[in-house]
């Protein structure tokens, strides 16, 4: 039996190692447009690959449901998998599972290793642009006009985010469809005066997503200033949400603690102790200084004393504090994601064993596929899961 997989990234990989180990005699080749396979791994987690998440669960993703590869393979059976091919883990806040060796490179190396061990074929400068089922055979064809044939066909390509090939067209051309794509985990472009001269501040806050008054998404964490926008580990969380369903502000609460009462009242307390200060000087200690000053200029409070400052102006600032809209205009693009919101929806994929309903002996495995997680392990987890799956159930057909 000869199994072609196309995309050597993260699931690629996984799967080439699971088909092998579960069916040694068979042939087992990786098609990777690129010079190397795994290229993209070597750069996750700010290369040092946040590789899954112990708290990883179907509920986890979007879109809901379709998701049981991840029972079969739960983050334990990833990181047990990742052991036993000799990669040491070390777990971190929240979950969030790296190599020990804190590269990204180990990752990559483990998995090479093993697959050239246990005899995966490995092709690269192969870019598939046409695939081809007949006869219970596949054909696929790069843009050169090599061809190559198998038995069965794993779809690994990944999605739009950071990558400039995809394998959309080939999952088009077996019969599948792909639902809108959109990049996810990424900054977002906000307009006004607000974030202006913010670039590189950061602030532990909570950000909503708002659409029109409606609340989509909260999320407390970092937000870091930008030029264009905003950005930051809560911003990425919301972007998913922003993908999905659409939104036109992110609201910053930078007193999640408080009230807007209690807010306001602590803004008077310490207007009356700090009344000496000038007001530029106010918030100084509380805030970045260039933060301070945009708030208070969206407040309207001009040079004087804190003391000084009129009641109203501080109910002002309190409600700019607790809810600092920023009007959304759009996002940097997939070249700036980590993640492809939209894909190949899971319905048209037995979940199990992440075959396709569409195409007898086709199997898909990762960002392909219309599934995304949050930051911190998760997506990687899925690549992981899918593609260990999509491996042993080629393989054991
Ligand atoms: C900067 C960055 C940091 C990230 N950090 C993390 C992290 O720390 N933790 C986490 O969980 N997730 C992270 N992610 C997300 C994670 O990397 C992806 O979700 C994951 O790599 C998807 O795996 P995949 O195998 O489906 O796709 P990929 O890893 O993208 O692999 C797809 C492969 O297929 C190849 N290919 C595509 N089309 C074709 C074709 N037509 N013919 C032949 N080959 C083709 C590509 O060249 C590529 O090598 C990060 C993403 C980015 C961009």
């Amino acid at each position: 039996m000869e199994i072609l997989i196309v995309g050597g990234g993260a699931a690629g990989l996984m799967a080439a190692v699971c088909a092998k180990e579960r069916a040694p005699g068979a042939k087992v080749t990786i098609l990777e447009a690129g010079p190397r396979v795994g290229k993209k791994l070597l750069s996750t987690g700010n290369g040092r690959c946040n590789l899954t998440n112990t708290g990883a669960a179907p509920a986890s993703y979007a879109p809901a449901g379709g998701l049981r590869a991840l029972e079969r393979m739960p983050p334990a059976r990833v990181m047990e998998k990742f052991e036993r091919m000799g990669l040491q883990l070390r777990l971190e806040g929240e979950g969030r599972v790296y190599p020990a060796s804190d590269a990204a490179s180990s990752v990559l190396d483990t998995l090479r290793l093993t697959a050239a061990h246990l005899g995966v074929e490995e092709v690269t400068g192969f870019c598939a642009v046409r695939a081809q089922a007949a006869r219970g055979r596949f054909l696929l064809e790069d843009g050169e006009g090599k061809r190559v044939a198998g038995d069965r066909l794993i779809l690994a390509t990944g999605g739009r985010a950071a990558s400039k090939v995809t394998g959309y067209d080939l999952a088009r051309g077996l019969g599948h469809s792909v639902t809108p794509l959109r990049p996810g985990l990424l900054p977002v472009k906000t307009d006004g005066a607000g974030i202006k001269g913010l670039n590189g501040v950061r602030v532990k806050c909570a950000a909503t997503l708002l659409r029109g008054e409606r609340a989509v998404l909260r999320q407390e964490g970092e937000v870091l200033f930008k030029d264009f926008g905003l950005s930051g580990i809560a911003v990425f969380q919301l972007s998913r949400a922003l993908a999905r369903l659409g939104g036109d502000a992110i609201a910053l609460d930078l007193l999640p603690g408080f009230t807007e009462r209690e807010a306001g009242e602590f803004l008077r307390a310490r207007a009356e102790t700090l009344s000496w200060r000038e007001t530029d000087a106010f918030l100084l200690g509380m805030f970045h200084k260039n933060l301070a000053r945009n708030l208070l200029a969206a407040a309207g409070i001009g040079p004087g004393l804190a003391g000084e400052v009129r009641a109203e102006r501080i109910a002002l600032l309190a409600r700019l504090v607790k809810h600092w809209r920023h009007a959304v205009t759009g996002t940097p693009g997939f070249e700036s994601a980590q993640v492809t919101v939209g894909g190949v929806p899971m319905d048209e994929v037995e979940e199990r064993a992440m075959a396709s309903r569409v195409c007898p002996g086709l199997y898909l495995a990762g960002e392909i596929l219309d599934v995304d997680g949050p930051c911190g392990g998760y997506n990687l987890n899925w690549a992981w899961a899918s593609g260990a799956v999509a491996g042993e159930s080629a393989a054991a057909q």
